[in-house]
C-alpha cells in the first residue's frame, strides 16, 4: 500500500503543486488548512509523513508541530516544515517544536522528493527494523 503524506497548506496554489508531485510519486495525499485540522488529521489518520507549512491562519505551523510531537502516539510521523522566508529565524523556531526537517519556497521538487524519501525510509526502518542501505539503486556514474 502506498504511503500517505499529510500536507498542511493554506496556499492553493501550492496544495496543488505538491499534489501533483506527491501523486506522481506514488503517494496517496491527504489535505488540510489549518493548523487545528492539520492536529486533527494527524491524530485521526496517522499518515506515514506530514509536510507542515509554518504560515497558516490560526495556529501557526510550529505550534501544530509541537503538539503532534507533544502526542507520544503521533510524535514518530516525520515533519517535515516549509516556509517562504529563509531568513526570517523560523527554522529555529521549527527546529525547537520538533520538526525533523525543514525546506523552503519556492519549491525544489526534486530535493523536496528526496528528503520525503529520505524521512520515509528512516522512519520504516525505525518502526520495522530493516535496513537502512542498500535497496535503493544509487547512481552508477560519478557525480562530480
Ligand atoms: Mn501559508
Amino acid at each position: 500500500m502506498s504511503k500517505r503524506i499529510l500536507v498542511v497548506e493554506d496556499q492553493e496554489d501550492n496544495r496543488r503543486i505538491l499534489r501533483y508531485l506527491l501523486r506522481s510519486a506514488d503517494y496517496q495525499v491527504l489535505e488540510e488548512i489549518t493548523g487545528e485540522d492539520g492536529v486533527a488529521a494527524a491524530e485521526r489518520e496517522r499518515p506515514d509523513l506530514i509536510l507542515m507549512d509554518i504560515q497558516l491562519p490560526g495556529l501557526d505551523g510550529c505550534e501544530a508541530t509541537r503538539r503532534i510531537k507533544g502526542n507520544p502516539a503521533l510524535r514518530h510521523i516525520p515533519i517535515i516544515v516549509v516556509t517562504s522566508y529563509a531568513l526570517s529565524g523560523d527554522d529555529v523556531r521549527a527546529f525547537e517544536a520538533g520538526c525533523d526537517a525543514y525546506v523552503t519556497k519556492p519549491f525544489d521538487l526534486h530535493q523536496l522528493l528526496a528528503k520525503i524519501q529520505e524521512y520515509l525510509r528512516e522512519a520504516r526502518t525505525a518502526t520495522c527494523g530493516e535496513s537502512a542501505g542498500g535497496e535503493i539503486p544509487e547512481d552508477r556514474h560519478d557525480n562530480h
